[in-house]
C-alpha cells in the first residue's frame, strides 16, 4: 500500500479534501511509493489564514528569541542530516553522497539566517536637523510564499524560509509534488526547533494551488525557483495582484575551455558538473565550448571517465549516478539524444545503449560532439545526463555564443591565464560565474541568480538580497523637544 502525504497548517498534518492526488515515485524501483494531497484554492486559503495570524505574532517576537529558534533548527539538521538524505534519495534519486551535499548548502543558508540581528540592522543619523533624527528599520512583509522545484526538495525551500522565517515572516511552502516528503520533515523539524506553528506552512498541490498563491490578497511575496515559463508566468502573475516576486528559470550552463587549460582538470570538472544529478542541477554543465586545439583533447578525456562512472539506486553508496526523476522525463531527454544524432552531433558516448537498471527511470551519460547552435540539444534546457561539446576557433567566439543564449544562470571557464579569466568575468553577460570552478553557486553569503531568462524579479535569492526581499524599509524622522525647554516635569534637574 503506498503512503499518503497531506498538507501541514496550523503545526499539524491536515489530509487533503480537493479529492485530487499525485502520484510519487522512487525513480531507482520505478514504483510508487506515496499519493501526494494537491490542494484546492480553499485549502491555500486555510494556511495563508493561519499563517496571516501566526506572522502577527511572530514579528513581535525578539530578536534573540527568533534567533534562538533559527540555531535550534540548524542543530537538528545537522544532528539528522542522514534521515532527511535518505529521503531526498528515496524521492528524487540522487546518490546519497548528493543529498547530503545538499543539506550542506541549506545548512550554510540557515547559519546565515542566524545572524538576522546583524543582518536588519538599520542606519541612525542624529541631529539630520536641529533636534531632529532619522533612522531606518526593516520589517517583515507579513505571509509571504516559496514554490519550488523536484531537484533541490530539501536545499531550495530553505534558500528561501531560512532568511524569511528570520526576518519575521511566516512562510509557506508549495513543494514539488514529485518529491514532496522532503517538505514534510522541514515543517516538523522547525516544530520541533521551536517555531511558533503556523509560521511555516506546507502546502502540496499543482497549478491550482500555485494560481491560488499568485491571487491570493494577503501573500505579499512570492519566491519561486523552477523552469524558465513557469518562472516567467509566476513573475508576471505574481506581480499583476500586487506582490514582490522573486523567479528563478531554467538554465543551458557553458563551460568555456581554452587552450591552455589543464584538460585533466577541465575534464574531471565536466563529468562531475554535467552528470552529477543525473544532470539534473540548474546550475550543470550542460555545454562545453572547446576553443582551438582544446577540442580533441577534451572529448578524448570526458569519454575516457564515463564508463567509470557506476549508475544505480542511489541508496547504494557504490553509486555515482542515480536516475532521473520520472519516466517521462527520462523518456524526454533520450529523445533528445535521437535529435541531436538526427542533426547532425557526433554521438561520442549514448546514453540509451547503456546498461543501465531495467527498472526505475535510468539513462547512461550521453557525450554529443560537433554540437551547433541551431540543434535543439543546444537550444533546449534539457535537464538531464547530456553533455554537448561546441566547438569554437577563438576565445570571442566562446564569448559571442554565450551571451547569445536565452538563459544565462551559471557559467566557468578553464584556464591557466589569470588576464583571459579575468576579461571573461569581465565580458560575460551570466549571473554567476567560475573560474577553474564547473559550478559556482554562491556561498550563502552571497546572492544566488542569474541573468536574462533565468531570472524574473530584481532580487537575487538568499543572502543579503534574501534579507532586502522578504522586509521592507522604514524611514522614521524624529523630533524631540530639548529637556531643558520641556514644560513636563521629568524629576531631574534641567541643566540648560
Ligand atoms: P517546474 O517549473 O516544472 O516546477 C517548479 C514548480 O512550479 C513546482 O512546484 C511545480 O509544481 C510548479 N508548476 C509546474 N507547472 C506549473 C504550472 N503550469 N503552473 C503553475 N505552477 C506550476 O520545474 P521542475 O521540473 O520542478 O524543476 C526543474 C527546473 O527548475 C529546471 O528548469 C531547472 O533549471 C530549474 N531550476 C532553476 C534553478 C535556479 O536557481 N535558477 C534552481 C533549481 C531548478
Amino acid at each position: 500500500m503506498v503512503s499518503r502525504i497531506s498538507h501541514w497548517i496550523g503545526g499539524a498534518t491536515l489530509a487533503g479534501t480537493s479529492g485530487r492526488v499525485a502520484p510519487v515515485f522512487n525513480p531507482a524501483t520505478g514504483l510508487q511509493s506515496a499519493e501526494v494531497d494537491l490542494a484546492s484554492a480553499a485549502e491555500v486559503a486555510d494556511a495563508v489564514a493561519s499563517a496571516k495570524e501566526a506572522a502577527r505574532e511572530w514579528r513581535s517576537a525578539s530578536l534573540s528569541r527568533r534567533t534562538g529558534v533559527l540555531f535550534a533548527f540548524r542543530e537538528l539538521l545537522h544532528a539528522n542530516a542522514d534521515e532527511l538524505a535518505k529521503i531526498i534519495t528515496a524521492e528524487h534519486g540522487k546518490v546519497l553522497s548528493d543529498a547530503h551535499g545538499e543539506i550542506a548548502r541549506a545548512l550554510e543558508n540557515v547559519e546565515y539566517a542566524c545572524g538576522v540581528p546583524e543582518l536588519m540592522k538599520g542606519g541612525y543619523s542624529e541631529q539630520a536637523g536641529t533636534g531632529v533624527d532619522v533612522y531606518s528599520i526593516r520589517q517583515p512583509l507579513g505571509v509571504v510564499a516559496g514554490i519550488t522545484p523536484f531537484n533541490f526538495p530539501a536545499m531550495v525551500p530553505l534558500w528561501m524560509a531560512a532568511n524569511a522565517i528570520a526576518c519575521g515572516n511566516a512562510f509557506v511552502l508549495k513543494p514539488s509534488e514529485k518529491d514532496p516528503s522532503a517538505a514534510m520533515w522541514l515543517a516538523q523539524t522547525w516544530q520541533r526547533a521551536g517555531l511558533p506553528d503556523g509560521v511555516f506552512s506546507v502546502v502540496h498541490g499543482d497549478k491550482e494551488a500555485v494560481d491560488a498563491i499568485l491571487t491570493h490578497p494577503d501573500i505579499a511575496a512570492v519566491s519561486f525557483v523552477g523552469s524558465t515559463p513557469i518562472a516567467r508566468y509566476i513573475y508576471e502573475t505574481g506581480t499583476a495582484h500586487g506582490k514582490r516576486v522573486q523567479a528563478l528559470g531554467g538554465a543551458k550552463n557553458h563551460m568555456v575551455v581554452l587552450p591552455d587549460a589543464d584538460i585533466d582538470l577541465a575534464a574531471d570538472a565536466a563529468v562531475s558538473a554535467a552528470y552529477g544529478a543525473a544532470g539534473e542541477r540548474c546550475m550543470s554543465i550542460s555545454v562545453a565550448v572547446a576553443v582551438g586545439d582544446a577540442g580533441d583533447r577534451l572529448v578524448d578525456a570526458i569519454a575516457a571517465r564515463l564508463p567509470k562512472l557506476r549508475i544505480g539506486d542511489g541508496a547504494d553508496p557504490d553509486t555515482d549516478m542515480g536516475p532521473l526523476i520520472t519516466r517521462e522525463h527520462r523518456d524526454r531527454v533520450a529523445s533528445y539524444i535521437t535529435a541531436g544524432a538526427e542533426s547532425g552531433a557526433t554521438v561520442v558516448v549514448d546514453g540509451r545503449e547503456a546498461d543501465v537498471p531495467a527498472d526505475g527511470f535510468f539513462l547512461g551519460t550521453t557525450l554529443l560532439d560537433h554540437v551547433t547552435r541551431e540543434m535543439t540539444v543546444y537550444t533546449d534546457e534539457i535537464f538531464g545526463p547530456v553533455l554537448s561539446v561546441v566547438r569554437g576557433a577563438t576565445y570571442d567566439d566562446a564569448l559571442e555564443l554565450i551571451n547569445s543564449n536565452q538563459f544565462a544562470n551559471g557559467t566557468a571557464i578553464f584556464t591557466r591565464d589569470g588576464g583571459a579569466a579575468r576579461r571573461f568575468q569581465f565580458d560575460v553577460e551570466v549571473g554567476m560565474v567560475g573560474i577553474n570552478v564547473p559550478i559556482p553557486v554562491p556561498v550563502a553569503y552571497y546572492s544566488f541568480g542569474g541573468w536574462k531568462g533565468s531570472l524574473f524579479g530584481d532580487t537575487h535569492m538568499y543572502g543579503p538580497e534574501g534579507v532586502n526581499f522578504y522586509t521592507r524599509g522604514k524611514v522614521v524622522t524624529s523630533r524631540w523637544p530639548d529637556p531643558a525647554t520641556s514644560t513636563v516635569d521629568l524629576g531631574f534637574p534641567r541643566t540648560r
